[in-house]
């Protein structure tokens, strides 16, 4: 499966290092980065390459790939409470639209947003 690209999407320009992400972890298929708006303290983001809208337009492969990802970035935050999130359309709140897992971590009370 060829990676498919779309010029005027942002997670696109991520990948391809156009516009700035902090970058945590890489793969072939996929590509991770800490959330610009962060609900908590260490928020990422874990995307596909292949730009697809929504999750049921993902090739497997593609979709094989974050789990793993997400799962690294959760351990690698040791965050007992978190959550993963992924939006679906406008009335399920997806603002960008290019497939995307939220991992965000739930702090104790007093940590907040760090
Ligand atoms: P959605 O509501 O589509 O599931 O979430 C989109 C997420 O992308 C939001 O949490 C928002 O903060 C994040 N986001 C939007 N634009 C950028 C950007 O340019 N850089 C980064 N790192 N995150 C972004
Ligand atoms: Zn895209």
């Amino acid at each position: 499966m060829a990676t498919k690209s779309l010029a005027s999407c942002i997670f696109c320009k991520i990948i391809k290092g156009e516009i700035p992400g902090y970058k945590l972890v890489e793969t072939e298929l996929s590509y991770s980065f800490l959330d610009i708006g962060p609900l908590s303290k260490g928020h990422a983001l874990v995307i596909p390459k292949h730009h697809a809208e929504k999750m049921h337009e993902l090739p497997d492969e593609y979709l094989a790939d974050v789990m793993p990802i997400a799962k690294k970035i959760a351990l690698a935050q040791g965050a007992e409470n978190y959550n993963v999130l992924q939006n679906n359309g406008r009335l399920a709140h997806q603002l960008v639209d290019h497939v995307h897992f939220h991992v965000i971590p739930k702090p104790n009370e007093e940590e907040g947003l760090g």
